[in-house]
């Protein structure tokens, strides 16, 4: 067994009692459970300590334990107020200590979080448990489910109770005691594998730096790659020298501009190799292990499957449904996929090398081709995107479109120095949120981009609580003096994350559980993808992306060759996708996995839809984070969005103005402020009249029977 969890003792009780005891006393005088008298009751983080933690958690499950029971003990039969908003209501003291905590754990850990992150994540899922197995509240929960219709709910009402009704027969509260016991196990073990799985990657990553050291290392790199790879250097204490890592940003650039081979070759090999390196850090026994639990959790809760149990609250609704749009999309992608391979078979013969065309070619010679073909050179448009310009960028269409407006704010406490606050108004001056960005990479940050929160917006109470937003990058820092410099890849993230951002900050719903972001998993990819369309939009282009030299903008010939260049390797960048999310959902198909050997199951799924060796999945299994958390049988849920932010986006273009005030209006109205208070079908029918098809998704991607080809 790979790691300490599984290993480590229990604790006496004795002794565990004690140490409760020393923790109470530390919660004295804690910043984490007093209240926060900071602007905008923003976390206190400039006082928060590592070590406040435990004894801040410890205090506030017991609180949320007592809220509880009041709830299920209470003599008044059950109402939805004196039950469901009661739920609602409760444990936010916890939410607010978990909310620091996860975004610390994920953004700027350290030896010491990371203990606790082990020790709380099973605690939490226990937690869970003891709430949702509790027959007395479930027999109160049930009673207003079954006379739902009867109860005069609204329809955000009604959701939020089948949320909690879900809730508790997911976590078996229907089931005997028996089937009750194990799922209960199941999820802190669960729990427990889940976590050591980030922290393995996480390590794998931290472990690998690839040092430039000679000029000949850094042959083929363009001047803003080699100043990032100057920066990282410095930060990993080789000053004067250059590195890349294993963060997205790092490495991307280098294996698309490096000309020499076998470098290109050791870092995409390690890249792949996250999770898979033998020894402590290994993660395919953890994985087999979390799918054979997941199964048999499926199978204790009447599915055939995870992927069945899933899916069951999700706009797709069946694993068939998925395996319809996917294979609809994986058949013409794999061809235009042939095709690029083709291209690119041709590039090297050009330049005159015998070999065939592998993984860690692909970028670096579809570099070569779009240059030669389109005449686009991904090191000439940098310049013009700079990380401020981006952000300008993402806030001004966000005025454009909903009226709101940033301001920064540096009088507010941060958790790290690299990290921006901003303060999000109305076009009535009315107080919206605060925007949080945390853009750079870092070896104690977890690999990727993601949009969290420290607090969600509701109506529960008197006085409506305002949401604290926060997204998190991995940019490349620019070389000391000079600015950060983004790819348009890059720049299209950013954009995608404010997208989440925005969906999160323009909530305006009265419960906590579909605040936001909390909707069904399919449907929350809509605003951030639909957010990215502006970002590539040549209006938004001509007016943001400034030479961070000369502040010239972007010359117009470039502009149209970007253009002309946007479906040139979608062929592999679909296929990477698509390959990723079958392996997803055929792992979570299996009835039963035991003894799963991942490196098997990758090249037998692969092998039978016919993946091309030289592309692969985007994720491979020992590092696939998305499918260790709540993206589980739903990495799908990407492509599912894009079919509707394809045909979302094309509103805006049929009525010939990108920021059309008519459509913006009802974009906000049903999509970006209404969380999850309605079915997401009839919400996307409310924005658009209809629901969309696949074609706008061919399309937009070039794939359809016709389409331009690159
Ligand atoms: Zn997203």
């Amino acid at each position: 067994m790979a790691g300490g969890v599984a290993t480590r003792k229990a604790k006496p009780a004795k002794r565990r009692a004690k140490e409760r005891a020393s923790r109470a006393k530390v919660a004295a005088g804690n910043p984490l459970l007093a209240p926060w008298t900071t602007p905008f009751e923003v976390p206190p983080f400039d006082r928060v300590r590592d070590e406040q933690f435990l004894p801040a958690l410890d205090h506030a499950f017991a609180a949320h334990v007592a809220e509880i029971e009041a709830i299920a003990t209470q003599r008044a039969s059950p109402t939805f107020e004196n039950t469901i908003a009661a739920l609602e209501r409760a444990g936010c003291s916890l939410d607010r200590i978990a909310d620091v905590f996860d975004n610390l754990a994920a953004t700027d850990t350290n030896e010491t979080i990371q203990a606790i992150e082990r020790e709380i994540a099973p605690r939490f899922a226990k937690h869970g448990m003891r709430i949702y197995q509790d027959g007395k509240l479930f027999r109160r929960v049930d009673a207003l489910m079954q006379d739902k219709t009867g109860l005069g709910l609204s329809e955000e009402q009604s959701r939020v109770l089948e949320r909690h009704h879900r809730s508790f027969v997911r976590a078996g509260a229907a089931l005997d005691a028996k089937a009750r016991k194990r799922l209960a196990a199941i999820a802190q073990r669960l729990a427990s594998l889940g976590t050591k799985f980030d922290q393995n990657v996480l390590a794998d990553e931290q472990d690998f730096v690839l040092v430039l050291d000679t000029e000949s290392d850094l042959a083929g790199l363009p001047e803003a790659v080699r100043a990032a790879a100057a920066q990282t250097a410095a930060e990993r204490g080789s000053k004067g020298k250059h590195a890349v890592t294993l963060s997205r940003s790092s490495i991307e650039p280098f294996l698309q501009f490096s000309s020499r081979r076998d470098l290109r070759e050791q870092a995409y090999t390690a890249w792949r190799q996250r999770g898979a390196n033998g020894g402590k850090t290994d993660n395919r026994k953890i994985v087999a292990e979390i799918l054979k639990l997941r199964a048999e959790r499926a199978r204790l809760l009447g599915f055939k499957t995870s992927a069945d149990a899933a899916l069951e609250f999700s706009m797709a609704k069946t694993p068939a449904n998925v395996r319809k749009l996917l294979m609809k999309v994986w058949t013409p992608a794999r061809a235009r996929a042939r095709q690029e391979r083709a291209d690119l078979q041709e590039a090297v013969r050009t330049e005159g090398g015998n070999f065939e065309v592998a993984g860690w070619d692909w970028r670096y010679y579809a570099e070569k081709v779009r240059k030669a073909r389109f005449d686009v050179d991904e090191a000439e448009v940098k310049p013009y995107l700079q990380l401020d310009g981006v952000i300008a960028a993402a806030f001004d269409c966000a005025n454009k479109l909903f009226g709101v407006s940033f301001k920064e704010r540096k009088d507010l406490p941060v958790y790290h120095p690299e990290v921006r606050s901003f303060e999000v108004t109305g076009a009535d001056g009315r107080h919206v949120g605060l925007f949080i960005s945390d853009y750079f990479a870092r070896a104690s940050k977890r690999s990727g981009a993601w949009c969290s929160r420290f607090r969600a917006q509701h109506k529960l109470d008197a006085q409506e609580v305002r949401p604290i937003v926060v997204n998190v990058m991995n940019f490349a820092k620019g070389a000391p003096g000079a600015p950060a410099l983004l790819s348009i890849d890059d720049a299209r993230t950013l954009f995608h994350e404010f997208g989440h951002a925005l969906h999160a900050l323009l909530s305006d719903v009265t419960y906590l559980s579909v605040s936001g972001t909390r909707v069904e998993r399919d449907f929350v990819e809509l605003p951030s993808q639909l957010y990215e369309h502006w970002i590539q939009h040549p209006q938004v282009l001509r007016k943001f992306a400034r030479h961070y030299k000369t502040g010239k903008p972007l010359p117009e010939a470039l502009l149209n060759k970007i253009k002309a260049a946007r479906n040139f390797n979608q062929g592999f960048a679909t296929v990477e996708y698509v390959a990723a999310a079958i392996v997803d959902l055929d792992l979570h198909a299996l009835a039963d996995n035991g003894g799963l050997d991942a490196d098997a199951f990758e090249q037998e799924t692969l092998g039978r839809i016919g993946a091309p060796a030289e592309i692969g999945m985007r994720h491979r299994i020992p590092h696939f984070q998305h499918i260790i958390g709540v993206y589980a049988s739903a990495y799908y849920s990407y492509m599912w969005s894009e079919v509707m932010d394809a045909d979302a986006f094309k509103a805006f273009e049929e009525a010939g103005n990108i920021f059309d005030p008519a459509i913006a209006r009802r974009l906000h109205d049903h999509i970006y402020s209404a969380g999850g208070k309605r079915d997401p079908a009839d919400a996307y029918k409310a924005f658009r009249g209809r629901l969309p098809t696949p074609e706008a998704l061919l399309q937009k991607r070039g794939l359809a029977p016709g389409g331009t080809s690159a």
